[in-house]
């Protein structure tokens, strides 16, 4: 069993769709990569933090479905990092109505020390000098490091955000994210521009369009389960970067053809995560259910043409 290191916000979310409303709800990118990269037989550690304001329920929650949360720092006197999101008609754009930092201003990570030689390491949104500060506790270089980010570091961090680029392996990114990032609206020539950048596979998400993976020439597309409900899309970005890690560390195999499967694992499971508000499908989603989509995804997808 491979070990797993996530490094991301554990948060409050508040979120408005068209469906509804949520108070604070649990949240945040290393809680959707860790509930669903334990969908596979992985050793997987959070690290992350929160304030004396986050129930200890949600703790257990985490440490129930197997994710180690001894890399979960808790600043009793300081509040958990807040997030607050609108959709719009549409569910595939939303408005951050607020972001509040708290104590991931002043976040030092610590990698338990079991974890410092991890095959693969995901680092999930937050500041780019902390997944740094991450990759630097490692012991060994990892098997595989990935990064995912979002539009709100580009503007506050790009400088730190490309160092942490340059030094990993895959990057999992949006499409408005990577046309921000190169300035390119051609996805094609933005995947481009980011493998100079250091990465040397680029996944580019696309919501309810699905995910494209590159590497130097080759193109893998999947599209994104058609889906009856579209409840709340928070999250799905961060559970499919925990499919796709989780689905390599526990095949540990890294190579492109397994990243292709990698890539319908985490397509599959953000395919639940949009099915309820926050992480509610997530937390009561079973192994078949699990296999009976990813079937539902070949049959999608699977066609036989004759080719003269
Ligand atoms: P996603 O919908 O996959 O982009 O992820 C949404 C999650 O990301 C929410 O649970 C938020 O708590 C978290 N989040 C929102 N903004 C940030 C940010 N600037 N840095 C880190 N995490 C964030």
């Amino acid at each position: 069993m491979s070990k797993l290191v996530i490094v991301g916000t554990v948060a409050f979310d508040a979120i408005e769709t068209p469906f509804g409303k949520t108070d604070k709800i649990l949240g945040g990118a290393a809680t959707y990569i860790g509930l669903s990269a334990a969908n596979f037989n992985v050793d997987q550690a959070a690290v992350s933090v929160v304030g004396g304001d986050f129930p200890q329920e949600y703790l257990d929650l985490l440490k129930d479905r197997n994710v180690n949360i001894e890399g979960i720092e808790i600043v009793k006197d300081g509040k958990t990092f807040f997030w607050s999101g609108k959709y719009h008609n549409d569910m595939n754009s939303r408005d951050t109505l607020a972001t509040e930092l708290n104590v991931l201003e002043h976040f030092n990570p610590v990698v338990p020390q079991n974890y410092r030689d991890a095959e693969i390491v995901m680092l999930g949104n937050l500041h780019p000098l902390v997944q740094l500060g991450v990759l630097d506790q490692m012991t060994k270089k990892p098997k595989l490091a990935i990064l995912d980010t979002m539009n709100f570091w580009m503007d506050i961090a790009l400088d730190d955000l490309h160092k942490v680029i340059k030094r990993v392996d895959v990057i999992t990114i949006n499409d408005e994210e990577a046309r921000q990032l190169t300035g390119e609206y051609s996805l094609v020539v933005a995947a481009r521009k980011i493998h100079e950048m250091g990465p040397k596979y680029v996944v580019i998400k696309k919501g309810e369009h699905g995910a494209l993976l590159f590497h130097n020439d080759h193109m893998f597309y999947a599209p994104a389960l058609p889906l009856e409900e579209v409840f709340d899309p928070t999250g799905a970005g961060d559970t499919f970067a925990g499919g796709f890690a989780g689905y390599l560390a526990s095949t540990g195999d890294i190579s492109f053809e397994n990243m292709k499967n990698a890539v319908i694992y985490g397509s599959t499971l953000a395919s639940f995560c949009v099915e309820k508000f926050g992480t509610e499908r997530m937390v009561s989603l079973k192994e078949d259910e699990v296999n009976i989509r990813l079937q539902a995804f070949k049959n999608l997808t699977q066609f036989d043409i004759d080719l003269k």
